[in-house]
């Protein structure tokens, strides 16, 4: 499995409405971008961090795998 390093994303902080915590991004050339609600607390936002870089890990964009199992492997 590739290593994932910071040259293959970045972290945006953004407004979501209610309840979203994050989401992830991938370009054309594999850079993602990795979105951060700017209203959680530090620990809720590093969490949701470790979230969505799981989700990169596990190359939840390009697999078969269905929603419900990328988000129970990244939990
Ligand atoms: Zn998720």
């Amino acid at each position: 499995m590739k290593k994932i390093s910071t040259h293959d994303y970045r972290v945006i902080l953004c407004p979501f409405p209610n309840g979203v915590k994050g989401c992830v991004r991938l370009d054309s050339d594999d850079f993602a971008s990795i979105y951060i609600n700017q209203h959680l607390t530090a620990e809720e936002q590093r969490k949701t961090f470790e979230h969505e870089i799981r989700h990169l890990y596990h190359r939840d964009f390009s697999n078969n795998s269905s929603l419900a199992d990328a988000e129970e492997r990244a939990r």
